[in-house]
Formats: structure tokens, C-alpha cells, sequence
């Protein structure tokens, strides 16, 4: 996911398929696009799975990211928008700098890299 509170990504009642599981999506959620299209934040790859960071940060490697955050009108990754909330020992300072990791290393930005079918 690219460009997203804690928990609150089973508020929805949409669903999507990912590799052939039925993951829960803020019916507002918007359509999974192609894989390579722009990312528009419908959380269909954070909530059927942790990426690499996710997995390293939140010690699982199955489920909906904990960090997956729900804006509104789309899903954003919680830890590249306010890491301190999940990196309780992060101090004050080396909030830049984390939020300048965390958009490498998901990718912040490079379009959608989910290989989900589109919906
Ligand atoms: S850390 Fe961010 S990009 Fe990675 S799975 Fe969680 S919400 Fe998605
Ligand atoms: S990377 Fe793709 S699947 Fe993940 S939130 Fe963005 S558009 Fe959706």
C-alpha cells in the first residue's frame, strides 16, 4: 500500500479477493486497480497481507496490516503517515528520517504493486 490508526480497517462491509482470500474493505473503499496503474489506496494488498516492513515491525506475516488506515475516502499506511504511533520508542527527532525509510522501503509512490486482480 502506498501513502495509513491503528485497527480500524474491518469498520467496512466490501469485500475484495486477494490470492484467493476474502479480505474485509470500507465499502467505500475505492477498486483495486491494475497492478502497475497509480496507487489509490483501496487497501486490498495491506489488508490481505503485512509487507516486508509490516512483518518486521508488527512480528506477523498473516492478516490485515495493523498500520492499515482508513482516511476517509481511501486507505494510507499508517506508518508512513504518523510512524511515532506504532514506533512508541521512535524519539521526536527521528520522525523524519522514518517516514523518509518507511516511503522506500514500500515504495511510496511507484504505483500499485499487488498483483490482486483488479475489481
Ligand atoms: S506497513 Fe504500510 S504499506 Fe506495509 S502493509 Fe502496513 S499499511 Fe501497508
Ligand atoms: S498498492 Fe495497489 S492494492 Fe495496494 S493500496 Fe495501492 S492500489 Fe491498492
Amino acid at each position: 500500500m502506498k501513502p495509513g490508526r491503528g485497527d480500524g480497517n474491518e469498520d467496512g462491509v466490501a469485500s475484495a479477493t486477494a490470492a484467493a482470500r476474502i479480505v474485509l474493505l470500507h465499502a467505500a473503499a475505492p477498486p483495486k486497480p491494475p497492478a502497475g496503474a497509480p496507487c489509490n489506496g483501496c487497501g486490498v494488498c495491506c489488508a490481505a497481507e503485512p509487507c516486508p516492513l509490516a512483518m518486521i515491525v508488527f512480528r506477523r506475516r498473516y492478516g490485515t496490516c495493523p498500520a492499515l488506515d482508513w482516511q476517509g475516502e481511501r486507505y494510507a499506511c499508517g506508518l508512513l503517515l504518523a510512524p511515532e504511533r506504532h514506533l512508541r520508542w521512535l524519539p521526536r527527532c527521528g520522525r523524519r528520517l522514518a517516514v523518509r525509510f518507511v516511503a522506500r522501503w514500500i515504495a511510496a509512490g511507484r504505483g500499485c504493486d499487488s498483483g490482486a486482480p483488479p475489481s
